[in-house]
């Protein structure tokens, strides 16, 4: 129970890769703060956690104001927040000449300025008391790019120019920050994907299959604690080797 009653709050965490990295959390004796718009589902996920003290919050992250009031609610709530995940994304996906402006808004609202939004609200008090982990869950595409995906793939690459230089800012004030780049993980996200694309994805990596939530929930449990003590600044892939 390494982390030991720390407060954590995980936007997304109420559904797919973020849900895992709730339990973790929990598992790991953190008092998990779950976020997502549908607020009945947060509070549910946040009922099914093992241990004491966790909480549903409703909130789009994408609202500046939201996102505001949220932290306040959770540090009052919960507690002073120690642990930040980043997790909260969505996709719309399009090919560059036809992306709609909405389309490009909507995915770098919620996937980056969301992040930049809860790091601001966060890191004062981190600062202050000297200690924290931020954890951003980017992507193997903000880091290779792909077809279709320019808005998501310029998101979660900014997730990462975001994630280093608020490493070098808060360092020195013992925040620790850090990137976890998934590869193609089972979630809602991914259900769509059609079985030929399914089957070449496959193909092309090298432990011969899709990730599931629980492949990633380890290294950020992993990152929160107090093994982790000298990484920041870091992009971690959890890929199957997909990207090397
Ligand atoms: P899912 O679509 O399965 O879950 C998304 C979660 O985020 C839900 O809990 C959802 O809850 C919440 N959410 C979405 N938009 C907002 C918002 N604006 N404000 C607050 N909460 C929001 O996604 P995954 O679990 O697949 O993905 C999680 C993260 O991992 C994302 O950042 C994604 O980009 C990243 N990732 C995923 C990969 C994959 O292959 N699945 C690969 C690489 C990275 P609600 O609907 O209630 O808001």
């Amino acid at each position: 129970m390494e982390l030991n009653g720390a407060v954590a709050l995980v936007t997304g965490g109420s559904r797919g890769i973020g849900k895992a990295i709730a339990e973790a959390l929990a598992e790991g004796g953190a008092r998990v703060a779950v976020v997502g718009r549908n607020p009945d589902r947060a509070r549910e996920t946040a009922a099914s956690l093992p241990g004491q003290g966790h909480a549903g919050f409703g909130a789009d992250v994408a609202d500046p104001a939201a996102v505001s009031d949220l932290v306040g609610s959770v540090e009052k709530e919960v507690g002073p927040i120690a642990i930040l995940v980043n997790n909260a994304g969505v996709t719309r996906d399009n090919l560059l000449m036809r992306l709609k402006d909405d389309e490009w808004d909507d995915v770098m609202d919620t996937n980056l300025r969301g992040a930049f939004h809860t790091m601001r609200a966060v890191s004062r008090g981190m600062m202050k008391r000297r200690a924290g982990r931020i954890i951003n869950i980017t992507s193997v595409i903000g880091i290779i790019g792909n077809k279709g995906q320019a808005n998501y793939a310029a998101s979660k690459a900014g997730l990462i120019g975001l994630t280093k230089s608020a490493a070098k800012e808060l360092g020195s004030r013992g925040v620790l920050v850090n990137a976890v780049a998934p590869g193609y993980i089972e979630t809602d996200m991914t259900a769509g994907l059609p079985e030929d694309a399914r089957e070449t994805l496959q193909s092309q990596i090298p432990l011969e299959r899709l990730g599931r939530p629980e492949d990633i929930a380890p290294l950020v449990r992993f990152l929160a604690g107090p093994g982790a003590g000298y990484i920041t600044g870091q992009v971690l892939p959890v890929d199957g080797g997909m990207v090397m």
